[in-house]
Parts: C-alpha cells; sequence; structure tokens
C-alpha cells in the first residue's frame, strides 16, 4: 500500500472490532495529514499482520479504526540482537531508528566504562522504534530492554550463543557467517578500555570483528555491523537432514 499511513496499535487486530488511535495518532491524522471518517489506514501491531483500516471516529484528539480486510500475515522475522553501549541522546535515538530499519528484533544498551551517557528514556527510545517501523513497512517493533552493566551483560550471556564483537584497530575481519540469533556489540564514543578488551578477548562465544580500516563513529559502527551481520552466509545450527 504505497503512500499509505502506517500506523502501530497495541490493540488486537481482526475484522469487526473498533481500535483505538492515541490521542497523538488523532491528532496527526486529522491536523496533519487532513484524513476524515471514512479514509482508509495502514494498521500494524507485531502479532496480527498489516491490516487495512477504516476510520470510524476522528475529533481532535481521540479516534478509532476499524481493521476491514488484513493485507499481509505477520512474517516470521530472524532473530537479531544489538548491545550498543549507551551514547549521547541524539545518537542513541539515530541508532534506535537505523537498528529498527535494518530488522533488529531485541536492543540492548549498555553501560561500559567509557560511557559517558547516564541514562536512556525507554519511552521515548520505544515511540521512536515504532516511528521507524511505520515508516520503513515493517510489522514488528523491536523490544528496547533497560540498560545494563556490559559485563554483568557478559556473565548472564548464553555460552552457545555467538556474539560479534565491533573491534576497532583489530586487524579482525568482518562478520563471516550469521548465526541464529544473529548478535552484534558496539562499543562506546571512546570505545572499550583494555580491561574490558582483554574480557571479551577471554571470552568463548565472542567473535572479535572489523568494520574496515577506519575508526567509525559508534552509531556508524551499529549501522554498518548490522549491514554486514546480515550479508553473511547463515551458519547452519543442526547439519542438514541427508535425505534417505
Ligand atoms: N574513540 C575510540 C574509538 C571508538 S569507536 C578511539 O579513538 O579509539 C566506537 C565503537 O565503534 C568501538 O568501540 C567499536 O565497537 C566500533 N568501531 C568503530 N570503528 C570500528 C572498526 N573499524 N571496526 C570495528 N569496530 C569499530
Amino acid at each position: 500500500m504505497t503512500g499509505s499511513i502506517r500506523l502501530f496499535v497495541e490493540a488486537p487486530l481482526q475484522s469487526g472490532t473498533e481500535v483505538n488511535a492515541t490521542p497523538e495518532q488523532a491528532h496527526y491524522l486529522g491536523s496533519v495529514m487532513r484524513r476524515s471518517v471514512g479514509d482508509v489506514v495502514v494498521l500494524f501491531n507485531g502479532r496480527d499482520g498489516e491490516w487495512q483500516a477504516e476510520i470510524t471516529t476522528l475529533k481532535r484528539d481521540q479516534g478509532h479504526f476499524e481493521p476491514r480486510l488484513q493485507l499481509r500475515p505477520q512474517p516470521v522475522e530472524p532473530a537479531l540482537i544489538l548491545l550498543f553501549a549507551l551514547l549521547k541522546r541524539d545518537a542513541t535515538n539515530l541508532v534506535i531508528e537505523k537498528a529498527t530499519e535494518l530488522g533488529v528484533t531485541l536492543i540492548r544498551p549498555l553501560f561500559t566504562e567509557r560511557t559517558n551517557a547516564g541514562r536512556i528514556n525507554l519511552d521515548r527510545a520505544v515511540a521512536i522504534a515504532r516511528e521507524a517501523a511505520e515508516q520503513c513497512e515493517r510489522l514488528s517493533v523491536p523490544e528496547i530492554l533497560a540498560p545494563m552493566r556490559l559485563l554483568d551483560c557478559l556473565g548472564t550471556w548464553p555460552h552457545d550463543r555467538v556474539l560479534c564483537a565491533a573491534i576497532e584497530r583489530s586487524d579482525a575481519a568482518g562478520p563471516a557467517s550469521r548465526h541464529d540469533p544473529a548478535c552484534l556489540l558496539v562499543g562506546p564514543e571512546g570505545g572499550f578500555t583494555p580491561a574490558e578488551l582483554d574480557a571479551l578477548r577471554r571470552l568463548p562465544f565472542i567473535e572479535p570483528v572489523g568494520l574496515g580500516p577506519r575508526v567509525l563513529r559508534a552509531e556508524t559502527a551499529v549501522i554498518v555491523g548490522l549491514a554486514l551481520l546480515q550479508a553473511a552466509p547463515a551458519v547452519m545450527a543442526h547439519a542438514p537432514e541427508i535425505p534417505s
């Protein structure tokens, strides 16, 4: 549905139900986009696929939709996990937006020794992810977890789950293969400390990856790392069955 207004809603989507618009959505539809009752929009909620829906009421900050027709079923998405050291507000927002566009399913912000941002506004981050999903025609929104300390996160990491750690100025090549889930770790503006690099290198599940000969900004490293990781060939979790 090119050019349609796409909106994320939390309610279940099925025909014969009524779905509430948020006050922001009602304002956007009526005052910004000049839509009115009877016009159609496209809705998704991350579970029930994509639906064409009619606007059934629209006031200044109130509106309702009726889902009419399922346009696409909910696709199964490959799991893609991003761990990134929390950045300043604008860079963090950029990371959330681009990670959503690039198909990340789970985002975990981290505190590292050189992390110079103290907090993340999770409500704002979720809103950014939803807007990015609406814009890029994705039918789901990545889950954004509360920030955690790097070493605590590594301490609870399942040992059979390969984690590609982006490390600058090393001779590591780009990601050689994509595991399921595919996982990427990117450090802070100031880089990982020598102690953190030592800790990373000692962990059996860490696969150091390089992203080219230049030192990238952390937000650039996230974008490039996600693109390269997804372009890498998938490794099969189990040996394929040989047909008899
Ligand atoms: N200020 C630091 C660089 C930090 S770059 C310094 O001058 O040493 C921020 C993060 O981006 C790094 O922790 C790393 O995870 C990632 N990164 C940047 N460039 C990279 C590259 N060429 N290869 C792999 N990772 C890179």
